[in-house]
Order: structure tokens, then C-alpha cells, then sequence
């Protein structure tokens, strides 16, 4: 009988958490809300997860060294843990950043895939919500494009920041073709708007929305054999640029304003990222294949690299500091969708607080913010507050530069001794915290 009426227990207690997008934040969310002892279905538009992570690669640049050793203490190192593993380089200096380490893009999906299914995620790819019920405040079910319902108790919007189509047209050149390859797999589509959530788009210095992405990438093979092999061996290769016919204004807008200033004006960097990865948000085929080497030069990524890039930040939901949706009782946000956030480890610290407080929130537990003492925690509260400050939503937000780094190294937040970083989340009470179930 006490076994019956645990088991009973136990079946009543489980809670169903949908997360939209299967980026780096949606992937996050996923695993925090497995752990944290809920069913979770994790619904994916493309037939891949990691969206825009299938073509980043760089990690632990600057303070997300210390963001990604936070999350480990946290007990939530998973993804930290498998970018390490298949990182091609690891501490890498260029200007302005530190100890990077570059994943390789090539190999790091499948093996986020079999991991998400390892830990018991539902993976529903090659599906679009584009619809949800909504009563009295709270989502009931999603709807998928081929009008299959979904129901759940708590929902995690990561459909991220990017396009749709309409809005890469309007704000970019055109469809880039990206990664996102929204003309299979459909635009994205807000769930939060689904909701009736009203959202915001960012803005860039210039009078248009959103910004362009800030890099793209080139096969290998195209490029000469011996910037390869000094590429392979370094990490990074640098060409001074000679030729200003290349817009240097779309500098100021791109969307990883850490990787602005003049050293990446006047020269083209490149990082192997299993990919060549070139941190310009495009450059013109004709102008790329005159410099000695480059003269075969094939961009993969956006395939139109030569004119255009695609469109993001172009989406922001409201929310609070526990990552929870404003105007909707049961949705969470996380990724680029809370708020002109750039960056992988951005997107997995947001993911995995959005997870754990998706549960906490089914179970009517109290919800966690992330302490200020630390990196995540001060990003969290920090992009919310100074989005409303006038030009805030021209601001950009990252552990690696621009606006935000600066105020960590002020803060003294960041760290890159993982002693010194494991005593300071010691202190905060959050060792592990990520690794229980909540009850
Ligand atoms: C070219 C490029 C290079 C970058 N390089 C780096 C880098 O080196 N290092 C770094 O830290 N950051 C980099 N970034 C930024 C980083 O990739 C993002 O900030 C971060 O990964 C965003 O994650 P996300 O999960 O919030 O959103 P996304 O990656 O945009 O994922 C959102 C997902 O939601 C899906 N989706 C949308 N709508 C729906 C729907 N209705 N139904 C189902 N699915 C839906 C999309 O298909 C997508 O997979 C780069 C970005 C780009 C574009």
C-alpha cells in the first residue's frame, strides 16, 4: 500500500515542459528542466538542433571563462563540458579577447543531439509551432504547422532573435541563405507573440532594426593549402586589408559588437572552427579572391556571404529576473529572445536558469534568480535594466566585450582562476544546484 501510494505520488507530481527552439538556449532549458526532475518535449523547426550554435564555435573568450565555470559549479556544465570536448583550439589570443576556445562545428550537433536523447528529451524536429491556446493567461497547447497539439504545463520560448524572412529582407540584403535555412524549414515564429506578448526589436546605430550577423564562413578546401595549415596550427590567421572597397560601415552594426574596433577594420580575421570562420559579417567574392590565397574562396555560410548576412535581435520578450515571461503566468524565456543577448554561453546560462524555474514553477516552487555576485546573474539583471535606458536597445550584451565585459571587470566579477570561481559560487549556495530534482 506505501508503495502504491508513492507511485500514485510520484505520477501526480510530474510536470510536462514544452520548449520552443532548439538553439543553444532551447537545448539548455531542456536538460535543466530534465534534471530538475520534469518530462520535457523540445521542438525544433529545422532538422537539426543548436540553430545559429551550428555555425559559432567560439567559447570562453574573456568573461565567459568565468560564466562557463559558474555554470559548472552550478552543476550545469553539460554543454560546457562538450563544447570542451570538441574544441579544435583552446586559449586562444586575439585582440581584445583571451583564452578562447573554438568548437568545432562540424561535430559538435550530432553529438548535442544523442546527448539531449541520453538524457530522456523528447526531440520533435522538423517541427514549427505557429499557434498556441491560450486560457486565462496560461498556454494550453502549442500548435504545430501541420496542426499536431502539443499540451504542457509550462512552456520555454527560444525561438530566438532572428529574421523572419520578411524582416532579413527588409532591415539586410535580402535572404542571406543561413543557417537557419528558413526557406525549408519556415521563418521563425515567436511564441511569446503566439501568446499575445508584446515584443520589442533592437536597434543598431543605424535608423533600421536588428543587426547583422557578425561572421561567416568559407570551406577549407577553397582557400590556399599554407593559410590552412598556419590556420590549423594557430587557431587564428590575420591579413592586413587593403582594399577599402569593403563597407566598413557594417561594423557598427553587427550583432557581435565585441568584435568591432580597428584591428578587425583593417584586417580580416580568421578562426578554424572546423570551418573558416571570417569575423566580418560579409565581404564581397570579388574583393576576397584578389588577396593572394583566396583567389577559389567558396563561402558555406551564408551562402550569399559576399553580399549579406542574416538578420537577428529583431525580438524581445519582457521578463523578470527568474527568466519568466511578463503577461503570460506559465512562459519562460531564454537565448537572444530575453534581450539583445549575444553569444552560446549567454544563451545556455539563460536556458538553464529558464529550465529549472519552468519546474519550479509547475511544482509552485519559489523561483530562483541567479545571486548579482556573479557573471550570469549580473548579465541577467543587467540587459533587462539597461534595455529601458534611453539607446538601450542599441546596446548588445556579452561575458566577451563591448558594454557588459566592461562592467564585470568593474564589478570585479571577472575571474578566470576556477579555484577563486568555485569558492565564490561556494559562497552564493548555488554548488550544484542544477543537479537536483526539485520537489
Ligand atoms: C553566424 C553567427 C556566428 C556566431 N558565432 C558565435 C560564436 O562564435 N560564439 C558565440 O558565443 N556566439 C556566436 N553567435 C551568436 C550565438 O549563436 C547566439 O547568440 C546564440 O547561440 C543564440 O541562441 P538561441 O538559442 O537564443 O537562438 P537561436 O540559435 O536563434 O535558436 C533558435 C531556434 O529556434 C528555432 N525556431 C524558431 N521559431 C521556431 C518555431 N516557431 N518552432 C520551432 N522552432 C523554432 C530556430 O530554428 C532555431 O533553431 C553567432 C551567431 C551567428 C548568426
Amino acid at each position: 500500500m506505501a508503495i502504491a501510494q508513492g507511485f500514485y505520488e510520484e505520477v501526480v507530481r510530474l510536470v510536462y515542459i514544452i520548449v520552443v527552439g532548439a538553439g543553444w538556449a532551447g537545448c539548455a532549458s531542456a536538460i535543466a528542466g530534465i534534471k530538475a526532475g520534469a518530462k520535457v518535449t523540445l521542438i525544433e523547426k529545422a532538422d537539426m538542433v543548436l540553430g545559429t550554435g551550428l555555425v559559432g564555435g567560439i567559447m570562453r573568450n574573456n568573461g565567459r571563462f568565468t560564466a562557463a565555470e559558474e555554470l559548472i559549479c552550478a552543476g550545469a556544465g553539460e554543454l560546457i563540458n562538450l563544447t570542451d570536448k570538441l574544441s579544435l583550439h583552446q586559449n586562444v589570443d586575439f585582440p581584445n579577447h583571451k583564452h578562447a576556445s573554438l568548437y568545432d562545428v562540424t561535430r559538435i550537433e550530432p553529438a548535442v543531439r544523442s546527448f539531449l536523447k541520453n538524457m530522456g528529451v523528447k526531440l520533435l524536429l522538423k517541427k514549427r509551432v505557429v499557434d498556441s491556446v491560450v486560457v486565462n493567461n496560461r498556454i494550453i497547447k502549442v500548435i504545430l504547422e501541420e496542426e499536431e497539439e502539443i499540451a504542457g504545463d509550462v512552456f520555454i520560448d527560444t525561438t530566438g532573435s532572428a529574421g523572419p524572412m520578411a524582416k532579413c529582407r527588409k532591415f539586410g540584403r535580402g535572404c542571406s541563405m543561413c543557417i537557419l535555412r528558413c526557406p525549408s524549414f519556415g521563418s521563425r515564429v515567436s511564441l511569446a507573440e503566439l501568446a499575445g506578448v508584446k515584443e520589442e526589436e533592437g536597434q543598431n546605430v543605424g535608423e533600421t532594426a536588428g543587426s547583422i550577423s557578425g561572421s561567416c564562413k568559407m570551406l577549407k578546401n577553397s582557400i590556399d593549402e599554407d593559410i590552412i595549415l598556419e590556420l590549423e596550427n594557430k587557431g587564428i590567421y590575420t591579413i592586413p586589408i587593403h582594399e577599402k572597397a569593403f563597407a566598413q560601415d557594417i561594423m557598427k552594426i553587427k550583432a557581435c559588437q565585441q568584435y568591432v574596433g580597428n584591428y578587425f577594420k583593417n584586417n580580416l580575421v580568421l578562426l578554424d572552427t572546423g570551418l573558416v570562420k571570417l569575423m566580418v559579417p560579409y565581404f564581397p567574392v570579388e574583393i576576397l579572391r584578389k588577396i593572394p590565397g583566396f583567389e577559389n574562396a567558396i563561402f558555406i555560410d551564408p551562402y550569399a556571404g559576399g553580399i549579406g548576412n542574416s538578420v537577428r535581435l529583431l525580438s524581445i520578450v519582457p521578463r523578470d529576473n527568474t527568466m519568466k515571461v511578463k503577461g503570460v503566468d506559465n512562459l519562460f524565456c531564454a537565448g537572444e529572445k530575453s534581450g539583445l543577448m549575444v553569444g552560446h554561453t549567454e544563451a545556455m546560462v539563460t536556458g538553464t536558469l529558464a529550465g529549472n524555474n519552468a519546474v519550479r514553477s509547475a511544482k509552485g516552487r519559489a523561483l530562483l534568480e541567479l545571486p548579482s555576485s556573479t557573471a550570469g546573474g549580473m548579465l541577467i539583471s543587467y540587459a533587462r535594466e539597461k534595455i529601458k535606458t534611453p539607446g538601450g536597445k542599441k546596446l548588445r550584451f556579452t561575458f566577451s566585450g563591448s558594454v557588459f565585459f566592461k562592467e564585470m571587470k568593474e564589478k570585479k566579477l571577472y575571474l578566470i582562476d576556477k579555484e577563486e570561481i568555485a569558492k565564490k559560487i561556494q559562497t552564493t549556495g548555488f554548488t550544484g544546484i542544477f543537479n537536483s530534482r526539485v520537489t
